[in-house]
């Protein structure tokens, strides 16, 4: 007899491994050997086997027990009719057919989880800082009243599938090198579900669904911004055969606003003051996003100072924190100056010390006018 290779080395395991270690390390092994993937290489049946008896020696504590102690001569003396079954595929079907073959001759639940569904809806910006409640429309499938759901006609059922006898499922032998080998797949008569409708429901033609356009009201949390979602469980597309339903996602979308800049929870806006207010200071009012609030101008504020109003921003969607308000100032320069206020002007660049010379030259434009208004 040839030396046979050490089981736990065919299966690149250590001699402690649990049974766990040994079932991993297995189905690891066969599906990169398996004759069937393996058609170009040679030795992949020899291979093939090689694993297999490895596997079902280490997975059967008795056996397992033996090669322990006595190796493979132990085996041989213990099981002189052979301990390698090549009859047994429950691990084979494991690998190959995501199931334990016994199991899965029962139906598989056909029932399937409805669709999710999106809807958008578009919010102003105080709608967005405030919360609303907004009424949206959609459509969506629902469960046909007419037949409950079953898709069939009233007065009829669903019969059992006569082609697979209500399994859902067929099987099919196949002659393999170590034997026959079953394929189960799935019905093509009914689908998987193990049943068919002989006379389907008018209103929903089997499908046990119907179309329906629904009204809800939904609650839009202040603070939301452009982009998220807001979960509705349960109220997407009806789920089939008894599955769940989806869910329903709004989407908001929250308009540019005229005046505010929305960064975050942060607002931004531009609030412009006459140059004497800016130089000896005082209070203006400015407009917040829930309503005009006074703000303190400090003596000598330059043009684009930023002034900001704590707590007077977005709100954030769930918390109770919320962000400021940022006033950006513009200084005016004044453009339509009287004699009178002219004459002010120049006196207090005087006392300023400032020296102004005054343009004498007129454009084209202000000389034509001069021109005319000398007539
Ligand atoms: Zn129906
Ligand atoms: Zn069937």
């Amino acid at each position: 007899m040839v030396d046979k290779r050490d089981y736990y080395e065919t299966l690149g395991v250590a001699r402690s491994a649990t049974q766990d270690e040994v079932k991993r390390a297995y189905r690891r092994l066969a599906r990169e050997h398996h004759p069937d993937v393996n058609q170009q290489s040679p030795d992949a049946e020899s291979r093939f086997k090689e694993i297999n008896e490895a596997y079902q020696v280490l997975s059967d504590p008795e056996k397992r027990e033996i090669y322990d102690r006595y190796g493979h001569r132990g085996l041989d003396q213990t099981y002189p009719g052979g301990f390698v079954d090549f009859g047994d595929f429950t691990d084979l079907f494991d690998i190959f057919f995501g199931g334990d073959p016994r199991a899965s001759t029962r139906r598989r639940s056909s029932a399937e989880r409805g669709n999710d569904l999106r809807h958008d809806v578009e919010l102003t910006l105080e709608e967005a800082a405030q919360g609303v409640e907004r009424r949206i429309r959609f459509d969506r499938m629902e469960v046909c009243q007419t037949c409950g759901g079953t898709g069939a006609q009233a007065g009829s059922h669903p019969e059992a599938c006569n082609l697979c006898h209500g399994t859902g499922q067929v099987r099919q032998q196949q002659q393999s090198f170590f034997g026959t080998q079953i394929r189960i797949t799935t019905c093509p008569r009914c689908h998987g579900e193990g049943r068919v409708i002989g006379s389907p429901c008018d209103q929903c033609r089997g499908q046990g669904r119907v179309h329906k356009t629904v009204t809800k009201t939904i609650d839009v949390p202040a603070g939301v911004d452009t982009g998220m979602r807001i979960r509705l469980p349960g109220e997407g597309d009806a789920g089939l055969r008894g599955g769940p339903s989806g869910d329903l996602y709004v989407v908001t979308h929250v308009r540019k606003h005229e005046f505010f800049e929305r960064r975050g929870r942060d607002l931004w806006c531009q609030q412009t003051i006459g140059f004497p207010l800016a130089a000896l200071g005082g209070t203006i009012e400015v407009r917040t996003i829930d309503g005009a609030e006074e703000l303190q101008v400090a003596p000598g504020t330059q043009s684009g100072e930023t002034y900001s109003l704590r707590g007077k921003g977005m709100p954030e969607p769930g918390g109770r924190a919320r962000g400021d308000l940022n006033v950006i100032l513009r200084v005016e320069t004044p453009t339509k100056l009287t004699v009178e206020q002219k004459e002010l002007l120049r006196k207090f660049a005087e006392s300023r010390g400032d020296e102004i010379k005054e343009s004498q030259k007129k454009s084209f434009f202000e000389r034509v006018k001069d021109a005319f208004e000398g007539l």
